[in-house]
């Protein structure tokens, strides 16, 4: 089916793009990838709505080390994450977790910026940000804010993004003297949405550990995550994460099973990172 798409146009730069977006009135929709907002309009299950595509605003590309942190551009592509050698050193959990990502067709115009604003639970790159701590930049007329992603994802497909806005980056703290991280999901083929995941930040200051696929949002597992700081072996740990997550029962997986899944996934990434 064709997509039901009332209008197109291509922004010239961030500010133009920015201006249409505040003369749509909440009626125009930013087009990165187009890999999940196209296939909801042919499908019918994104209502009419007029197109600015972004793909031709060069201040929202590029990926860049200041000072403590990488800034990766909104964007950037899937394909440019996992080949770029300043994701691998100083954020490892971004360079596991972008091949994982659908296929290398959808991974050639997915855009980081799409994958956060879509916010997917079962997505790799916002699990990726909670658990690496990282700030999504937004930009609207009013200016730019920055909000830590602990703070960005609300609900299934929701966000803190308000309708007059973009992201225009992320801020990712780079990895500290002694840090390790590792991204691992279970899905049923190469290239599926994971049924779990786990992004583990393990820091000699404690550890993060992100969940994806088990959740309305990607989720902290404070419960887990403290046992683990504390010292607690990874069953212990592992048995925490029911009262950390809330899996949700739907056609691909119940969620006993899912809660399973996180718990072998939190044993397996304490055992890569502890190696
Ligand atoms: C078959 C298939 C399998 C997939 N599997 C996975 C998977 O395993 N893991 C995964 O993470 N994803 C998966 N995806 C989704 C894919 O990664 C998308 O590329 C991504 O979710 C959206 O990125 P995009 O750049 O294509 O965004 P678009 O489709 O262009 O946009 C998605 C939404 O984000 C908004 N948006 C885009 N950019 C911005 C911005 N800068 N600021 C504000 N709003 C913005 C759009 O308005 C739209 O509402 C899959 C997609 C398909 C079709």
């Amino acid at each position: 089916m064709k997509a039901a798409a009332a209008g197109y146009i291509r922004a010239n730069d961030l500010a133009h793009a920015i201006s249409l977006l505040e003369q749509s009135r909440g009626e125009a929709r930013i087009l990165a990838g187009g890999q999940s907002l196209i296939a909801s309009l042919n499908l019918r299950l994104a209502g009419e709505t007029a197109l600015i595509d972004i793909n031709g605003v060069a201040e929202l590309s590029g990926i860049e080390l200041v000072g403590e942190q990488l800034r990766i551009g909104a964007l950037t592509r899937h394909r440019e994450l996992a080949a770029s050698d300043l994701v691998a050193r100083h954020v490892p959990a971004i360079a596991q977790a972008a091949p994982l990502i659908a296929h290398a067709a959808i991974r050639n115009r997915g855009t980081i910026g799409g994958s956060l604003a879509y916010a997917d639970p079962a997505a790799e790159l916002p699990a990726c940000m909670l658990a690496l701590d990282a700030v999504i930049v937004l930009r609207g007329p009013a200016g730019e804010r920055r909000v830590r992603a602990g703070d960005f994802f609300i609900d299934l497909f929701t966000t803190d993004l308000a309708e007059d806005e973009m992201i225009v980056a992320v801020e990712v703290p780079v990895a500290v003297a002694g840090e390790r991280q590792t991204t691992m999901e279970l899905a049923r083929r190469s290239g599926d949405y994971a049924l779990a995941g786990i992004v583990l930040v393990d820091r000699p200051s404690g550890v993060r550990a992100a969940f994806f696929g088990v959740g309305p949002t990607p989720i902290l597992a404070t419960g887990a995550m403290a046992a683990i700081d504390r010292g607690a072996s990874p069953d212990d740990a592992a048995e925490l994460l029911e009262g950390d997550l809330q899996p949700l029962d739907d056609v691909h997986a119940p969620a006993a099973v899912r809660l399973h899944l996180a718990r072998v996934l939190l044993r397996r990434a304490l055992a890569a990172t502890r190696s």
